[in-house]
């Protein structure tokens, strides 16, 4: 008897060389997220990154529970310390340092994380393109198309925009922002001795800028330090700067990274796409107006973006993928949306009063505890500012006159946004 005929195999699908199901532009957690998402759900993805990864980014690389809880399982991540003690100054003045219940924040260098996640992405079946940045979008019929500074041309059918805060793909779509800052950080190089000082605690001191901060995260032989404002005084920021990590000890050495970055957070209205093109992450402006904590809200996006981007892809006709966008809106503002309008409330206590929010950290320990659940991933902003306390803080806020202190010429930390 001849032995069974092998049966053929069955043809891989045919691609046109330069087309993919989904591209995502970025390969931070927003980017290396919805990548490594939408091609386990079965699309041919490409992951174009402009830097050569790994790649600095300025972070304080501080993971707080929501962000630990959305790193797909098994990630390595290498921590490099994890925030037993909080350290809160008002201005370098009233230092208070209170121990979590429960250490959770966890410090890390982003050039890792994202690499990580990147390879995540890899090995769900994404191709990465590093070294490569879109220069310019566009879509028609069904096809996004995508040209790079490498002088590619690629089409997709659905684009994910995860290029960070000044990126383009943000543009491209129209996000509003309610509040911009502007960040100035170092990673300062530390002897033992330094070194033991920080190890497990972390830094937040109220500045002298209305809604500013300064922090010193501990990293092992590096404290990753710096400060926030609102953007449009960056002369006195500068000054801030250098006197906050002068007091911390910190200028000693020259910094390994020496940068500024703009944080940006959504106004509630912004849109989140524009037909088959999605943003996630900073690139949709999604981040705590108080702490600017950013990386969750990348992690979560970016898996919401991913899943979205799948569906555009599977829609058979354009209305169906103008309706996987638009749920894709909905879904970021249900998770998301909440926190960011408590995180505002907050903002807006802070920027007015923030003596009020440090003694009431300080003092009040029902008030550590719940931003240590917080830290834990244990509670939300939207939960903790429908606390009594809170209520009555946010309807005081903003009738609070600024502090004598504050410079003039800074832009107000949040700007009123419209109502949806
Ligand atoms: C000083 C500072 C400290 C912070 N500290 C914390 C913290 O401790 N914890 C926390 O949770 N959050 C923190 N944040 C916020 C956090 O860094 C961001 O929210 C987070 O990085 C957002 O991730 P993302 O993936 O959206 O964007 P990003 O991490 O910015 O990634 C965007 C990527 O897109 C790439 N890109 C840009 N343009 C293009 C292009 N044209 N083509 C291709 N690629 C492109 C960039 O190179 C980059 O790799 C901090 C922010 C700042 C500025």
């Amino acid at each position: 008897m001849p032995p069974p005929a092998i049966p053929a195999p069955t043809p891989a699908p045919t691609r046109t060389p330069g087309t993919w199901d989904v591209i995502v532009v970025g390969a931070g957690p927003a980017g290396a997220t919805a990548a490594r998402v939408a091609a386990a759900n079965g699309c041919e993805t490409l992951l174009l990154e402009r830097a050569v990864i790994p790649r600095y980014k300025t972070c304080g690389g501080g993971l707080v529970g929501a962000s630990l809880a959305a790193l797909p399982p098994g990630l390595p991540l290498n921590v490099l310390d994890t925030a037993r003690l909080f350290t809160f100054t008002l201005n370098g003045r009233k230092e208070c340092t209170r121990t979590s219940a429960s250490p959770t924040c966890a410090m890390v260098h982003r050039s890792e994380l994202d690499a990580a996640l990147t390879e995540a992405a890899c090995a769900a079946g994404a191709t990465v393109r590093d070294g490569t940045a879109l220069t310019r979008l566009e879509q028609q019929g069904g096809t996004v198309t995508v040209r790079t500074n490498r002088g590619d041309t690629f089409r997709a059918r659905a684009v994910v925009g995860a290029d960070g805060s000044a990126g383009r793909v943000a543009r491209y779509v129209g996000v509003q922002c309610a509040q911009v800052d502007l960040a100035l950080e170092v990673e300062a190089p530390v002897d033992a001795r330094t070194a033991e000082r920080w190890r497990g605690r972390l830094l937040m001191e109220w500045g002298p800028l209305p809604g500013s901060f300064g922090w010193v995260f501990p990293k092992g032989d590096v404290c990753t330090a710096g400060v926030v404002a609102a953007r449009g005084n960056p002369a006195a920021l500068r000054a801030y700067k250098e006197d906050f990590l002068r007091r911390q000890g910190l200028l000693g050495p020259p910094p390994l990274h020496d940068t500024g970055h703009l944080t940006r957070c959504r106004r509630p209205d912004s849109p989140l796409a524009r037909g088959r093109v999605l943003v996630a992450g900073d690139a949709a402006a999604l981040l705590d107006h108080w702490s600017r904590e950013g990386i969750s809200y990348a992690l979560r996006s970016g898996n919401l973006a991913g899943h979205a981007a799948a569906r555009i892809v599977a829609a058979a006709e354009e209305q169906e993928a103008n309706a996987a966008a638009d749920h894709y809106g909905r879904q970021v503002d249900d998770a998301l949306g909440a926190e960011m309008r408590a995180s505002g409330s907050l903002m807006n206590v802070f920027a007015h009063n923030p003596g009020l929010v440090h003694t009431a950290l300080t003092h009040l320990p029902p008030v550590w505890r719940r931003l240590d659940a917080y830290i834990a991933g244990r509670t939300g902003v939207a939960e903790i500012m429908t606390t009594p306390l809170a209520r009555a803080a946010a309807a005081l806020g903003p009738r609070l006159p600024r502090p004598a202190r504050h410079s003039p010429t800074v832009a107000p930390a949040v700007t009123p946004s419209p109502r949806r």
